[in-house]
């Protein structure tokens, strides 16, 4: 089997790690590692923000890359846990089928998508991925292989979904898929002056299955856009996902590129080049924006990003999101992207599920020296307001923010350095 050992580092590009990478092929390899080795956790394709996916020896599933099955008839997928979700697009969407449940970036691996439970913008009637979830194979620490369902290894199930990898590794799993009877979204773009419009805007449009706002963190109101959408319903043009052109950051940029001043022009330009109203975009439009530029991460230079996410119970939300965006604007540290979802209820059994009902706000910051004092000053509010942060992007925050204890469950051996930054 190959293994490597490399300067790893997972999108944030921050913390950056010496670590063994072993790429096992099939089933026998991931045994004997799992057998072998006492700290050892599943790594997919990186795209987690921080720590998640990093400890000094990682199992890498991208070799891992089968479809098992496709039932075209039913919507139905299995494949291995290494496959990427891209790669599931190309055949899905062409048969009529969309995922029910998609982050915002289609370079994920299926085996992180449950590790992490991801969400996407539809979390209030559709939930986090492990809600179309069939079954999974799961190597635990024994090295057995267990199959695990809302009816087989229930508990294991559960803990796996948003576990985080230390359950095991995921092998392969099923899950359901969305009937979609064209490749284009219906959006709708809501420009709004201030947060409190961006609110409203998403109060009064619950009936749009799908929504993300931007939040402009630059401009004294919190101005932003709401992109609103649903699925194209009358069948047109061919089923096809056309990818956008894609271009790539070849290098890192310098450390200064990204500073107050040019993130207000950036803001400035985005805010103009929105216009209110609806229009037909592409699936890879609407929902993976970001992927059309390769390797964003390197704008924010060597030093890397920390991206902040929390989530915070209904009630408090509007208040909460802006008493935290007041601190930020104190603290002098300026977010170059900043989303805001809205999520429902979560199925009661998926404890390590990150969205609770109310609102999350992703913010990308440079990693610079000041930010960590403001997650400092930032996890207290978030944890008063009852909320919590998203450990698959967590880099710095408090041990107790993820809400979760990997000493209540999980085994030993699979252990990241998250995991020991918030205590076995
Ligand atoms: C631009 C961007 C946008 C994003 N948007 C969203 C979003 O909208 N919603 C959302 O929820 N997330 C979002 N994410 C986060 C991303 O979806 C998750 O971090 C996802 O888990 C990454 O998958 P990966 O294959 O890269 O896993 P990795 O980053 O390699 O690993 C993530 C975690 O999964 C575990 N893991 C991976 N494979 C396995 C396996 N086979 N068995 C057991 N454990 C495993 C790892 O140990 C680690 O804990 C975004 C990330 C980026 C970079």
């Amino acid at each position: 089997m190959k293994n490597t050992v490399q300067s790893i580092a997972s999108w944030g590009n921050y913390p950056r790690v010496n670590a063994e990478v072993f790429e096992p092929a099939n089933q026998a390899e991931i045994q004997s590692l799992v057998l072998e080795n006492e700290r050892i956790i599943a790594r997919g394709n990186g795209k987690s923000y921080g720590d998640a996916a990093l400890a000094p020896k990682l199992i890498s599933t991208l070799k891992l890359n089968q479809i098992i099955s496709f039932d075209a008839e039913e919507g139905v997928m299995e494949c291995e846990a290494g496959v990427m979700l891209s790669d599931l697009l190309k055949i899905m969407v062409p048969a009529g089928w969309f995922f029910q449940v998609t982050p915002g970036i289609k370079q994920i691996t299926v085996g992180g998508a449950i590790a992490s439970d991801v969400h996407g913008k539809n979390h209030p009637g559709a939930g986090c991925f492990s809600d179309h979830l069939v079954s999974f194979e799961l190597m635990t620490a024994s090295g057995e292989v267990k199959t695990c369902s809302r009816s087989e290894n229930t508990a294991l199930f559960w803990q796996t979904c948003g576990g985080m990898g230390w359950t095991g590794v995921v092998l392969s799993a099923k899950f359901k898929l969305l009937k979609i009877q064209s490749s284009y979204m219906l959006q709708k773009t809501v420009r709004a002056a201030n947060l409190e419009a961006i609110f409203s805007a998403f109060e009064t449009h619950r009936n749009w299955p799908y929504a993300a706002a931007w939040v402009d963190c630059t401009h004294s109101d919190w101005r932003g856009a709401v992109f609103f959408a649903d699925h194209v319903k009358e069948a047109g043009s061919p089923l096809v996902f056309e990818e956008a052109p894609k271009r790539n950051v070849p290098f890192f940029a310098p450390s200064w590129l990204l500073n107050p001043l040019s993130i207000k022009a950036h803001n400035y330009f985005y805010n103009r080049k929105n216009k209110d109203g609806e229009r037909q975009v592409t699936l890879d439009k609407y929902f993976y924006p970001l992927d059309a530029l390769q390797n964003w991460n390197r704008f924010y230079g060597k030093r890397g990003l920390v991206q902040y996410q929390f989530c915070v119970p209904e009630n408090n939300a509007q208040k909460g999101i802006q008493q935290v965006l007041e601190i930020i604007r104190k603290s002098g540290e300026t977010p170059f992207l900043t989303v805001l979802k809205r999520h429902g209820e979560r199925a009661p059994e998926a404890l390590h599920s990150f969205p609770i009902r109310g609102y999350s706000l992703a913010l990308d910051f440079p990693r610079t020296r000041g930010i960590f004092d403001l997650v400092k000053g930032l996890d207290p509010l978030v944890w008063d307001l009852g909320g919590k942060i998203y450990l698959t992007k967590d880099a710095c925050s408090a041990p107790q923010m993820g809400r979760v204890n990997p000493a209540s469950f999980g085994e030993p051996k699979f252990s990241s350095l998250l995991k020991e930054r918030i205590g076995q």
